[in-house]
């Protein structure tokens, strides 16, 4: 059983039931809609059909869903794409009309008054480069710098100005309102700048009345590292979103940018993931290249909660064949993982809350014995995610009563969610472990398991126990 989670982004090529239904039986843990992409519409008839499945194959998929952000798109372009060749010209306009066949719509209005000539355009995740060479009231005029092919609906980056865009469009508030209607587990925030952007999300989730939904703030700019610190205290996670952050930033900085934001995450007890690119090859390929499985590996080694795939399954040729290939990446390098390691990191950290300091001890005891799960009763989803932050050897089983704490579990690193009944004693707590480790896993003789929890099981916040069973 894998302990990383596994995104899949939903798209025209695994918009339909039989390919959601393939993709959970192979392992994928949360379905991300990207409403940049998706329509409203759309959107709610996907979050059903996920829901349906879910019931009929009895697990606890989360739904994620993804803002359009203060973005900029490049659209307007007749068939959808077209060739562009180094030393071309083409206009961007923000006016309604296109005058000539060079010409394509920009969709931010005041793009005119914030850049300047000279400065770079960046379109499809750098794909497409342009200078700007001249600016009128709603025309930039843009040299082509390479050969390429610009795709219609693409996003563009303009590394090199600070742009005033509001980070909370009206449309993006009513994108959360109505993510929030649809009880979405996670929304991820596209293209956040600082912490402020997160408490103003946070704030309308309270004027919504919505404690459910976690925010995932997607780090795609320079102004976010600057207060990455901030960010992680205030999100419930973070992605790391190596496409626009491979633009913004120079390219090879990213790497050593995800380990440390990866890191900073888990030692804040936050979900981390990272995104964008980890099979890409497979869009067209029924094999991945060998540099894609070592960075799909890297990012399991490092102890990250979640790998997700983009373009892989929304617009690739084989969608499930993508997830069976990293869930095989990712139970292969769990084997090597240092647990030991990931267990250090927390040494100095402050563990002198009730439930810290028992998931450090139960996550210790595990590691020392070898435990095949630890099963951690959880109301809230809080023990299991305190337990998780410490990732033990083994997989953590967590029964709780409520259906939507186990889809809000369901990005947590090792952490396998099971609907119960309200447990009333703490013998009946151990009974249900016991019986539900026995379904889940082939326990021998000697295996040893650890139940943790709180107990009273209605009104204890905190965990306060923890019990080594050994199978007899
Ligand atoms: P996107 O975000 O898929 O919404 O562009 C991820 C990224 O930029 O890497």
């Amino acid at each position: 059983m894998k302990k990383t989670k596994i995104i899949a982004t939903l798209g025209p090529s695994s918009n339909n039931k039989e390919v959601i239904m393939d993709m959970i039986k192979n392992g994928v843990d949360v379905f991300r809609i990207n409403l940049s992409h998706s329509s409203r519409e759309l959107t709610e008839k996907l979050v059903k059909i996920i829901k349906k499945i879910d019931k009929e194959l009895n697990t606890n998929t989360g739904i994620l869903i993804d803002t359009k952000g203060p973005e900029i798109r490049v659209n307007g372009i007749a068939n959808g794409y077209v060739n562009l060749y180094k030393e071309n010209t083409i206009i961007l306009t923000t006016s309604d009309f296109l005058e000539e066949e060079n010409m394509f719509h920009i969709t931010y209005k005041n793009i005119c008054k914030e850049v300047s000539v000279g400065n770079r355009l960046l379109i499809d995740d750098g794909l497409v480069e342009l200078l700007v060479m001249e600016v009128t009231d709603c025309n930039l005029t843009c040299k082509v710098l390479n050969n390429c092919k610009l795709f219609n609906n693409k996003s563009v980056n303009i590394p090199d100005v600070d742009l005033n865009m509001e980070f909370l469009s009206k449309e993006d508030e009513e994108d959360i309102a109505f993510a929030s209607s649809l009880s979405a587990d996670f929304v991820a925030l596209s293209f956040v700048r600082s912490s402020n952007d997160v408490l103003d999300v946070n704030d309308l989730l309270i004027g919504l009345r919505d404690e459910h939904m976690q925010i995932i703030s997607k780090i795609e700019c320079k102004s976010a590292l600057d207060d990455i610190d901030n960010i992680i205290k205030v999100s419930d996670g973070v992605m790391v979103a190596r496409g626009d952050l491979g633009v913004e930033l120079e390219l090879e900085t990213v790497p050593m940018i995800q380990k440390k934001i990866v890191k900073e995450t888990y030692l804040k007890s936050k979900i981390s993931i990272v995104a964008t690119e980890m099979l890409s090859s497979m869009e067209h390929k029924n094999r991945p290249t060998r540099a894609e499985v070592s960075d799909v590996s890297n990012a399991v080694l490092d102890g990250v909660d979640a790998l997700m795939l983009s373009g892989e399954t929304a617009i690739g040729e084989n969608p499930v064949n993508t997830v069976i290939t990293m869930k095989n990446i990712i139970e292969a390098t769990e084997q090597s993982i240092d647990y030991e390691q990931l267990l250090n990191v927390h040494c100095n950290t402050r563990k002198d809350d009730l439930t810290s300091s028992i998931s450090y001890s139960v996550v210790e005891t595990a590691n020392i014995l070898k435990a095949k799960a630890i099963v951690a009763s959880t109301l809230s989803g809080f023990t299991a995610k305190k337990v998780s932050a410490f990732r033990p050897s083994c997989i953590i089983i967590a029964p709780t009563p409520n259906k939507k704490v186990a889809t809000s579990l369901s990005l947590n690193w090792g952490v396998i969610p099971v609907l119960v009944s309200v447990f009333k004693s703490t013998d009946q707590i151990v009974d249900e472990a016991l019986k539900i480790s026995k379904k889940m896993l082939e326990l021998e003789k000697e295996d040893k398991i650890i139940i943790t929890g709180g107990f009273p099981f209605k009104n204890n916040k905190n965990t306060n126990f923890m019990k080594v069973e050994e199978i007899i």
